[in-house]
C-alpha cells in the first residue's frame, strides 16, 4: 500500500493525517487457521481540509479486499431488512413508483432491499461485485449485474436499461477507492427528475460515540453531509435533504441528491450542525486521538480485571469492527476464548490477526462463558432480546466502544 498522492474526493493535496491504529490485517477477510500471519498493512485515517472528505490515507485497490470469499450476507440482520423495507415502502409512495420504473441499487448485496421494490411491481436492477451474494439475489429473482461500479459502469447500464428513476446506494459509498467517479456515476444514472439516496454512518456520529473500531481498511471514506455535499456539487448533483438513524450502525445518515432542488430546511440544519461540530476543521479530528487511546486503554483493564478475577470470557459478531477493536488493542485468543456470529459462512474460521476461532451463536449457552463482548455493538438490543437463556443463566454482556462497561 502506497500514501494517496492527493485527495480521493477532490483531487487536491493528500490528506492530513491525525490517527494511526498500526499494522493490520484485512479485518473482512477470515482465514481459515489460527495462525495470525496474515500480511498486515496500515491503518492511518486522514483529513482533507480542501473538501472536508475524511479518508484512510493510503491507498488499495478495491479488488484485494472484495474477494470471491468475502462473507458478508446482509439479509442475516432482521433489523437491517426491516430498515430497507421502510426506505422502499416510503420511496414507492412518496415518488409514485409504478411497473413503468426503475430503482437500481449499488452494492445490492444478496437483494436484501431490491426484493421488496419488485413485491411493489416496480422493476429493479442490483450492481453487487461479490459473486456469492450476486448469485444468492438471482435465486431470490432481484436481475443482478455482477460488477464494481463507476462512471464508465453508468453509462453502459444506462444503455442496457435506461436511466433509473431512483438509485440507491447503501454502505457503499465509503467503501469505494475514488468515491469522486463513483457519485458521477449515479448522476449519469439517475434520471434529471430522479432522487439518488446514499445511506453511510456519519463521521459525525463516530467521533461522537469514539466508535473508533468502524475504521478499517474496507472503509476508506468517513462521510459527513459536508463532504457528501461537495462530491455532488463536483458531480452536478445537489444535496435536498437528510434524514439521520441514530440508531443504524451507531449514527447513520439518508443524504438525498439530485440533480435540481434546493437543500430541505433538516438539509440545511444538518450542515449546520457539523460545522457547529467541527467537522470542516483538521483541529477536530487531531483531537480524536487521545479518546482512542483512552478508550483502548479502558477496554484492555476491564478485559484484564475480568480475567484475574476468573472470568471466562467470549465475543459475540465476527464483524469487521471486531477485528478492529481487538487488533488494534492487541487484544488474542489469550483474552477471548471464542466469537459467535450467525453467519455460517464465518464460523469455522478465525478473527483476522487474533486466532479467536468463530462459533456457532449457540455456543454461548453451550460453554456458558461469564462475560460476552460485543463486537457487534450496533445491534446490542436485538442480540440481548435474543441471547435471554444466556444471560438467565448468568452470563453479563459487555460492549466496548465509546467506554468499556458491563451492560447486562
Ligand atoms: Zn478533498
Amino acid at each position: 500500500m502506497s500514501l494517496l498522492t492527493a485527495c480521493r474526493a477532490c483531487g487536491g493535496p493528500p490528506p492530513q493525517p491525525f490517527l494511526d491504529l498500526g499494522l493490520l490485517p484485512f479485518a473482512n477477510a477470515l482465514p481459515r487457521t489460527p495462525s495470525g500471519g496474515e500480511p498486515r498493512h496500515p491503518l492511518v485515517v486522514g483529513f482533507c481540509d480542501r473538501c472536508t472528505l475524511v479518508q484512510l490515507v493510503h491507498g488499495l485497490p478495491s479488488e484485494a479486499v472484495f474477494d470471491a470469499d468475502y462473507p458478508y450476507f446482509s439479509s442475516y440482520s432482521e433489523g437491517l431488512v426491516a430498515h430497507a423495507r421502510a426506505h422502499v415502502d416510503g420511496l414507492v409512495e412518496s415518488r409514485g413508483l409504478d411497473s413503468g420504473s426503475l430503482v437500481v441499487e449499488i452494492a445490492s448485496n444478496d437483494g436484501y432491499l431490491l426484493q421488496h421494490v419488485l413485491r411493489h411491481g416496480v422493476q429493479a436492477l442490483g450492481v453487487e461485485p461479490t459473486p456469492g451474494p450476486a448469485a444468492a439475489a438471482r435465486e431470490r429473482g432481484v436481475p443482478t449485474v455482477a460488477e464494481f461500479f463507476g462512471s464508465a459502469q453508468a453509462a453502459a447500464l444506462v444503455e442496457e436499461h435506461g436511466q433509473a428513476d431512483v438509485v440507491v446506494a447503501n454502505n457503499v459509498l465509503a467503501h469505494v477507492p475514488d468515491p469522486a467517479d463513483f457519485v458521477r456515476g449515479l448522476a449519469a444514472l439517475v434520471r434529471s427528475d430522479g432522487l439518488v439516496t446514499i445511506e453511510n454512518p456519519s463521521v459525525g456520529s463516530l467521533l461522537a460515540h469514539a466508535e473508533w473500531d468502524t475504521i478499517y481498511h474496507e472503509h476508506m471514506s468517513y462521510l459527513s453531509t459536508l463532504s457528501v455535499a461537495a462530491l455532488a456539487e463536483a458531480a452536478g448533483l445537489r444535496l435536498v435533504h437528510v434524514e439521520p438513524f441514530p440508531a443504524l450502525h451507531g449514527g447513520t445518515l439518508r443524504w438525498h441528491l439530485a440533480h435540481r432542488g434546493t437543500p430541505s430546511p433538516e438539509a440545511t440544519a444538518q450542515l449546520a450542525a457539523e460545522r457547529a461540530q467541527g467537522l470542516h476543521r483538521f483541529e477536530t479530528y487531531a483531537a480524536f486521538d487521545a479518546v482512542v487511546r483512552g478508550s483502548q486503554a479502558g477496554l484492555r483493564a476491564l478485559l484484564d480485571d475480568l480475567r484475574e478475577g476468573g472470568a471466562r470470557i467470549a465475543a459475540y459478531g465476527a464483524a469487521a469492527k471486531g477485528a478492529t477493536l481487538l487488533g488494534a488493542c492487541g487484544i488474542d485468543v489469550g483474552t477471548i476464548d471464542f466469537v459467535v456470529d450467525r453467519n455460517t459462512w464465518k464460523q469455522g474460521r478465525f478473527l483476522p490477526g487474533t486466532g479467536i476461532p468463530v462459533e456457532p451463536v449457540e455456543a454461548l449457552v453451550e460453554h456458558q462463558p461469564s462475560h460476552t463482548l460485543l463486537l457487534a455493538w450496533n445491534v446490542a438490543d436485538e442480540v440481548v432480546r435474543q441471547q435471554a437463556g444466556y444471560l438467565a443463566a448468568g452470563g453479563h454482556f459487555l460492549v466496548p466502544v465509546p467506554e468499556a462497561r458491563v451492560l447486562a
